[in-house]
């Protein structure tokens, strides 16, 4: 990384009580103070303020999750065997099972409308939300999944995708984990949504893979993951998968899952690199329920190239993870300067990805050496 000064002479302090200007400042010295550090995968900045953290908190405090489930709830409207609240029955699924929400926020029946009227405007979005089960048992989460357990997951996302990519253009995976997340159901399940339409984010991760590939011929999250590999954000990598906390991670342990070679959706992915896939996720999920040894909400989802049939050779598949805590009760909220002006963060992404891999070490210790 390089970091610059803005005017000629070292540690020149201004007259007048003005800020000082540090020629050629290292790294460390620009990342001490507060700072803005720009997100190359979404072509926006966010602010850093590494010593937030030390004031007084009166804001919301979570309770913690209850962790003691059963195996089977009788209430649970995704258990096997059970029905859901629109009167079907769910069958007595022995591993995944998969069905369109019963509350769906797209329909594939949409009609084909649009509203052109100045400077309001509208259009009908065609599509479809699946709930994915990811396992009769009520109370195993992901993170506490066997390998062959957590391996029929990412088969599971594979194969979704998939075959929603034969009919939608734009396919996210994606699981909310706990009540700090709004999942209404502690039961392990992920949701797919496919859509017509390529929504906001994707949108923006598009021009920014595009214009690097353009002007330097490679994949942008295969040159950051190069960027990254064996680094102070590096939470384990190996030949094929970089798990990092980005450098311009918003959220306070916010996590990026990219792989080291040209991939471009969950489909594509062979047998070795899934099977890679499913030691470093546990590995990170574990680490995360380690963190404040607690099961650990987020919000995480799967980017992969659009399914509109246009070429595009710069699109990388990755998964993000948003978790929400800031410490072990109390949550971030994105809120007044967030919202109004740009993202700001409390803890640096060095510091957090220092945590987070502790934490994944004393949980698994062959699973993060970085740069291993
Ligand atoms: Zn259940
Ligand atoms: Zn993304």
């Amino acid at each position: 990384m390089r970091a610059s000064g803005t005017h000629g002479g070292a540690d020149v302090r201004a007259a007048s009580g003005q800020a000082e200007v540090i020629e050629n400042p290292s790294p460390a010295v620009v990342m001490a103070q507060p700072h803005r550090r720009y997100n190359a995968l979404l072509d926006e900045w966010l602010l850093v303020s590494a010593e937030r953290t030390s004031r007084p908190w009166l804001g919301r405090q979570e309770t913690p999750p209850v962790v003691d489930l059963p195996t089977y709830d009788p209430s649970c409207y995704l258990c096997p065997g059970n029905v859901r609240a629109n009167g079907k029955w769910n069958p007595k699924y022995e591993s995944t099972f998969v069905f369109t929400n019963d509350f769906a926020a797209l329909r594939p029946d949409a009609p084909d409308t649009a509203v052109e009227d100045g400077l309001l405007r509208a259009k009908s979005e065609r599509g479809t939300c699946e709930v994915i089960c990811f396992s009769p048992r009520h109370d195993l989460s992901l993170s506490r999944m066997s390998p062959a357990q957590a391996r029929t997951v990412i088969d599971l996302w594979a194969n979704e995708t998939a075959s929603l990519g034969q009919r939608y253009e734009w396919v996210q995976v994606f699981e909310n984990r706990g009540s700090a997340m709004g999942a209404s159901n502690p039961h392990p399940h992920g949701q797919i949504w496919a859509g017509d339409a390529l929504p906001r984010e994707a949108v923006k991760e598009d021009a920014t893979q595009r214009r690097h590939f353009d002007e330097t011929g490679r994949r942008l999250l295969i040159d950051y993951a190069e960027q990254e590999v064996g680094g102070p954000r590096d939470l384990g990598s190996d030949d094929d998968w970089l798990i990092v906390v980005p450098f311009w991670a918003a959220w306070p342990f916010e996590t990026l899952i990219v792989p080291r070679r040209p991939v471009s959706r969950l489909p594509d992915l062979d047998d070795r690199a899934r099977n890679s896939l499913t030691e470093r996720l546990l590995g990170l999920l574990r680490g995360y329920d380690g963190v404040f040894e607690a099961p650990f909400p987020y919000s995480m989802g799967w980017h992969q190239a659009p399914f509109d049939g246009i070429e595009r050779p710069y699109w990388q598949l990755h998964a993000h993870f948003y978790p929400p805590l800031l410490r072990a009760t109390v949550r971030k909220f994105m809120v007044g300067y967030e919202l109004l002006s740009e993202p700001q963060r409390d803890i640096t992404a060095e510091d957090a990805a220092e945590r987070l891999r502790s934490a994944i070490n004393a949980a698994s210790p062959r699973a993060a050496q970085p740069g291993i």
